[in-house]
C-alpha cells in the first residue's frame, strides 16, 4: 500500500490526553490523489468522568446541638469534555457540512507584502457555504501579510481577485474537504493539493484541541501551515521539548510527537514522527519571534 505524503498532512494539536488507550485507526489504503490530507473529526466520546460529589453521611447530630450540618452542595464546575484524542474535533457551533464542490473568488486585493519571490493568491469560498466571506478573506490576508509569517522567509505575497493566481486559499465544506484531503485517518483536516489550499470549514469553526480557547490562534496556524505547503514546506516534528511548535508540525493532530505517531500509526505510511516524548507548545507562526 502506498500513501501519498499528503495523507498525513496537517494537523496540529497538542494536548495532554487525559484518557489512555487511544486505539490506532484501522489502516486503509488511500484512495485519492490528494497531496496532503489531514484527517479530523473523530467521533467525540465523552469520557468525562462523572464525579458526583456524594455527600458523606451526616453523622448523627448530637441531640442538643441539632445543628443542621449542611449537605455539601456540589459547586464544582460542569465537567468539561475530555477528548479521547487531541485530533478530535472540538465541541462548538454548527459549520458548513456540504458545499457544491466549486469555489468563487472573494473580491478584494491587497498590496504585495514582503520582498523576494513574488507570488499571488486568491481567497475563495466554496459555493453553497454560508460564511462572512469578507471576514474570512480579511483574516487570511492579514495572516499572510504578517511579519511573523512567510513573508519573512523570502516571499512577497500579493492578494489578487482576477487572473490565475499562484495559489488559492479556499474555505471548503467539511464533506468536500474530506473528499479532497482524505479521511483514511478519520480526522477532519485541511490540505494543499497543487495550488489549491483547502481549509476545512469544520476546523475553521471549531479549531483543534491543542488550541482550545484560541480559535484565532488555530486559524492563523492552519493558514500558515497549509500555505507553507504551497510554498514548498514539508512536515517537521517537535524538535525541542517545551519550545513553540514548528508551524509545519501537524498541530491539528497534536503538538506531542508521541500523539502524532500514535494517530498516524494506523495509516499505511505508519507513524510519521519520532516517538521521543517531545511536546511543543501550540504556535501558529513560522517566525514567532
Ligand atoms: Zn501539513
Amino acid at each position: 500500500m502506498k500513501v501519498t505524503p499528503a495523507l498525513l498532512a496537517c494537523l496540529a494539536t497538542a494536548v495532554v490526553f487525559t484518557a489512555a488507550g487511544v486505539a490506532a485507526p484501522p489502516a486503509e489504503p488511500p484512495t485519492g490523489p490528494v497531496a496532503e490530507a489531514e484527517p479530523d473529526d473523530v467521533a467525540a466520546s465523552d469520557t468525562a468522568a462523572s464525579d458526583p460529589a456524594a455527600p458523606d453521611a451526616v453523622e448523627p447530630a448530637e441531640p442538643e446541638l441539632a445543628r443542621a450540618e449542611p449537605m455539601a452542595v456540589d459547586s464544582e464546575p460542569e465537567p468539561r469534555r475530555v477528548y479521547e484524542r487531541s485530533s478530535d474535533l472540538p465541541d462548538g457551533g454548527p459549520f458548513p457540512e456540504r458545499g457544491n464542490g466549486t469555489w468563487h473568488v472573494v473580491p478584494g486585493t491587497f498590496a504585495e507584502a514582503g520582498s523576494g519571490s513574488a507570488l499571488s493568491y486568491t481567497v475563495e469560498v466554496e459555493d453553497g457555504v454560508q460564511v462572512d466571506e469578507h471576514a474570512f478573506a480579511g483574516f487570511v490576508q492579514q495572516t499572510l501579510a504578517d511579519p511573523r509569517g512567510w513573508i519573512s522567509a523570502g516571499f512577497a505575497l500579493r492578494r489578487v481577485d482576477s487572473g490565475v493566481p499562484d495559489f488559492r486559499v479556499r474555505l471548503t465544506s467539511q464533506a468536500t474537504a474530506r473528499e479532497r484531503c482524505g479521511f483514511q485517518i478519520p480526522v477532519d483536516v485541511s490540505c494543499r493539493d497543487g495550488g489549491a489550499v483547502d481549509l476545512s470549514a469544520a476546523r475553521w469553526a471549531r479549531g483543534a484541541v491543542a488550541y482550545l480557547g484560541d480559535l484565532d490562534g488555530y486559524r492563523r496556524y492552519v493558514v500558515n501551515h497549509e500555505v507553507g505547503h504551497a510554498l514548498g514546506q514539508g512536515h517537521v516534528p517537535c524538535a525541542e521539548h517545551g519550545a513553540p511548535a514548528p508551524v509545519m508540525m501537524q498541530q491539528t493532530f497534536s503538538t506531542s510527537n508521541d500523539e502524532i505517531n500514535l494517530i498516524t500509526a494506523g495509516s499505511a505510511q505508519g507513524g510519521v514522527v519520532p516517538n521521543d516524548g517531545k511536546v511543543c507548545a501550540p504556535n501558529p507562526w513560522p517566525f514567532p519571534g
